[in-house]
């Protein structure tokens, strides 16, 4: 059920997942109430936690571009799809080391950074996500990796990014070639599909029914925050929203992150839950 943001009953908000691109900034500028309304969240003492589906930027990355718009965060409160990547590499697969990245410096660094060795020597799982000087080199490292047994994880599956001119083929269209080469299929953590959001969740430490995601799109915040059980609050500052009947509606939509009532939502509960 969809309400707007007149007369609202907000259910309790303890943790809040957000969105970055068209919610928090639109490309180079900061979309103001958003700004405001996370430092004032955080006066609140409401933990938040970014989480993007961009590859291509380190958490410190986004950190220097929130302080640089007023809002200072810990780089900890950023969930990129590489560190996702990585950190889904270290949990479902503790005994795999050697890792094949085609992506962005930020996606290698990510891998080293839990302690994976990225190399092309017989690796154990390839990671794909937005490689700008991607090659049909690497693409054939991959490949036979993947058919060799490797372990086969994309970024994230958006197949097209608006660029300052038109469009640019996104990690998903090269992940695409690739899993139709193998004919494997490969895990994708970002958004639509949740370990992002789980990530962010554990890093919030917050229980996911006082948890609510925010988005300014549909088919991947709104999806990923819905298939996580979280609430979801679609702020419509981004792309324009489009219907679609068979995906999840989001539960508020909000022209601003002004309309969101945390604080009121939480001086109704006394007792504060912590994980
Ligand atoms: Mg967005």
């Amino acid at each position: 059920m969809v309400s707007t943001s007149s007369a609202v009953n907000w259910p309790p908000i303890d943790g809040i997942i957000s969105d970055l691109d068209g919610v928090v900034y639109r490309g180079s500028t900061a979309i103001a109430d958003a700004i405001e309304a996370f430092a004032r969240w955080r006066k609140a003492g409401v933990p938040f936690c970014f989480v993007t589906n961009n590859s291509t930027h380190t958490p410190e990355d986004v950190v220097r571009k929130l302080t640089g718009f007023g809002l200072a965060i810990a780089p900890s409160q950023v969930v990129t799809s590489a560190i996702t990547a990585a950190e889904l590499i270290r949990t479902n697969y503790p005994e795999l080391t050697k890792v094949y990245v085609i992506g962005a410096p930020s996606l290698v660094t990510a891998m080293r950074e839990v302690g994976l060795e990225v190399t092309d020597r017989s690796p154990e799982v390839v990671v794909m996500g937005l490689d700008r000087d991607i090659t049909h080199e690497k693409m054939r490292i991959a490949v036979e990796a993947i058919l060799n047994g490797a372990v086969f994880i994309g970024t994230n599956p958006d197949l097209l990014l608006p660029t300052a001119n038109g469009f640019e083929p996104g990690a998903g269209a090269t992940i695409a070639a690739v899993a139709a080469a193998t004919q494997v299929q490969p895990s994708i953590v970002g958004k639509p599909h949740v370990p992002m959001i789980e990530t962010a969740l554990s890093r919030l430490g917050t229980n996911r029914a006082s948890t609510i995601m925010i988005g300014d799109q549909v088919p991947t915040d709104i999806q990923a925050g819905k298939k996580a059980g979280l609430a979801t609050v679609l702020v419509t500052t981004g792309v324009p929203m489009r219907q679609d009947p068979s995906q999840m509606a989001p539960d508020f939509i909000v022209s601003s992150l002004r309309d969101i009532e945390v604080s009121a939502a939480r001086a109704a509960r006394p007792q504060q839950r912590r994980a």
